[in-house]
Order: structure tokens, then C-alpha cells, then sequence
């Protein structure tokens, strides 16, 4: 195996890193665990939720705002996290029902 090498525990891919020999900037530390910065966001994400420190709805916001690439590749266990994240509920609140309805 070659030195340095690691996979993305989001979205499975490979790609360099050292953590000591200053290959890359010391502020890109996220880099020991995940490919791209986006993929650093979305674990923190989907943690987050898995710990209840946000609703699901927050996690659904958080994840939309990070502007994920269509047909992005994930792990299978991510997945299905973020599948049950984006499944949004038909069921509407009565607040947004008033919402609507107060159209003037
Ligand atoms: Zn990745």
C-alpha cells in the first residue's frame, strides 16, 4: 500500500494525504478523513442527526445548502443516511398550513 494513501469514509474515493510529512496545508487537517471539504460538512452532518443535536429538517437544510453534485458516489451506510434525511414527509405542519393561508 502506498504511503499516504487513504479512502474517503463518505464517498469512497482514494486520494493522497500525510498527516506529516506537510503535504498540504496544516489548517486541512479534515483531510486525514475525507477527500474534499463537502465530505468533511456532510459527516458532521449526518452525525450530528444520528446524535439528535439537529432534527431531521435541519439535517435536510444543511445538507441542501452544501449544493451536493448530482449522481455524487457515497458509501452505502451514507447513503442511506442521507436517503432517509431527503425522503421529505407529506404530512404539513399546521404552522405552514396557516402560512399559506395568510397570503395578503
Ligand atoms: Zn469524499
Amino acid at each position: 500500500m502506498a504511503k499516504g494513501k487513504r479512502t474517503c469514509i463518505i464517498c469512497g474515493t482514494t486520494y493522497t494525504y500525510c498527516p506529516t510529512c506537510g503535504n498540504g496545508n496544516k489548517d486541512e487537517s479534515w483531510r486525514y478523513l475525507y477527500d474534499t471539504k463537502q465530505c468533511n460538512q456532510i459527516f458532521d452532518i449526518l452525525s450530528a442527526y444520528a446524535h439528535k443535536h439537529i432534527k431531521k429538517t435541519e439535517a435536510r437544510d444543511q445538507l441542501k445548502s452544501l449544493d451536493i453534485p448530482k449522481g455524487m458516489k457515497f458509501n452505502s451506510e451514507i447513503k442511506k443516511q442521507i436517503d432517509e434525511i431527503m425522503v421529505v414527509e407529506p404530512k404539513i405542519k399546521d404552522e405552514d398550513k396557516k402560512q399559506i393561508v395568510k397570503e395578503d
